[in-house]
């Protein structure tokens, strides 16, 4: 008689729930992070070009060597530093978190932050350790180094700007943490087009630092491309989990030649920057809203009922991101993406409608 699943699956992953994609056909998509902009027509047809021409009865170059070089440039990656690329930064999580599994050992992050850190810890079997913010999303350094003296954790992850609360955190306190642990630390800077801020120049400082980038909210999320960045001694050993052949070869090639043109997605963030400025104005002047200050393509704000505000802006076709329930720290918040104009003034005005239905 075969065994039940539940016989044979491990405890805590019965326990997990499935990271939860809602369906968005014919909505304002905002709950994603997503670059609202599609690439210019004269790239598509490049790209249909090139696309049409590749080996897809081959393999995949499995080290990319064009495209990293590619990377390199883009990125002004410093040349002692070697690249790993996954699909998509997720999958770079996963790789490093199970590298370091040994028993007992303990992934950090801070609380609230992106929900992979804690759940990837429980797929490869590490401990986790979530280390609360301030109640401003700030770092609470005293307690993040008791927390590193506590637990000796193998790996801290810290996402720069962070999400779901999209503040840098100080620059300097993150790097006391890297000082004081006794693991690595990769700063996770998916986000970094919309922040004016890196710890790429701090790499060659420090020897258990590494770096993560990701393409997705650059404008390219549907073709899966991330990548870390760091010593040759660390990456020669994450390779080895690598799967081959883990990027394909239409995200090789279509990556290449959009960063061939390297000004259209830098105008591209230029803009949802622009439009993040007016979409917090004019958050800051709706009443009953309260407004976390930005560095990424997302708002976090606060209002009452957030559940409620959240389920009736998709019942009028605008999804956001509901993070009430989340953690405590997140009581009533909402997360909403910076989309076009149309899209963001569509939200706003769905929203105000809500508040001042609920005020009155
Ligand atoms: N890191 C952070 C902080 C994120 O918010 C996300 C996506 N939400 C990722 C990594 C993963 O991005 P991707 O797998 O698309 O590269």
């Amino acid at each position: 008689m075969p065994k039940k699943f539940d016989q044979i699956i491990r405890p805590e992953i019965l326990d997990l729930s499935a990271y939860h994609v809602p369906p968005s056909v014919g909505m304002v998509k905002l709950d994603a992070m997503e670059n609202p902009y599609s690439l210019p027509k004269n790239i598509g047809n490049e790209i249909a070009q090139l696309t049409a021409n590749v080996s897809t009865n081959r393999y995949p170059d499995t080290n990319a060597i064009s495209l990293k070089s590619t990377l390199r440039e883009a990125m002004g990656i410093p040349v002692e530093m070697d690249i790993m690329l996954g699909n998509g930064s997720d999958e770079i999580i996963q790789i490093i978190a199970l590298a370091v599994a040994r028993p007992n050992a303990v992934l950090m992050s801070v609380e609230p932050a992106f929900a992979m850190f804690r759940m990837i810890a429980t797929f490869v079997g590490l401990r986790y350790s979530g280390v609360p913010l301030k109640a401003d999303f700030s770092l609470d350094i005293d307690t993040m180094l008791a927390a590193i003296t506590k637990y000796q954790p193998a790996v801290i992850f810290i996402a720069y700007p962070n999400n779901p609360t999209g503040n840098l955190f100080d620059a300097e306190a993150v790097s006391r943490i890297i000082k004081a642990t006794p693991g690595i630390v990769v700063v996770d800077e998916a986000y970094h087009v919309f922040a004016d801020a890196s710890f790429m120049s701090s790499l060659v400082q420090h020897p258990n630092l590494l770096l993560m980038r990701t393409l997705s909210k650059l404008g390219l999320a549907g073709l899966r491309l991330g990548l870390l960045i760091g010593r040759p001694e660390w990456l020669t050993q994450f390779e080895k989990l690598r799967l081959p052949y883990n990027v394909g070869v239409m995200t090789q090639i279509v990556v290449e030649k959009v960063l061939q043109h390297p000004d259209v997605l830098s105008q591209q963030a230029a803009a949802i920057k622009a439009e993040r400025t007016v979409l917090n104005e004019c958050l800051k002047r709706l009443d009953g809203v309260e407004v976390f200050p930005t560095d990424a393509n997302f708002v976090l704000l606060r209002v009452n009922e957030a559940h409620e505000v959240f389920l009736e802006l998709k019942k009028q076709g605008v999804l956001i991101k509901n993070l009430d329930g989340s953690h405590p720290l997140l009581k009533n918040c909402l997360r909403v993406t910076v989309g076009t104009p149309s899209e963001n003034r569509q939200f706003l005005e769905t929203l105000q409608s809500l508040i001042t239905k609920s005020i009155n």
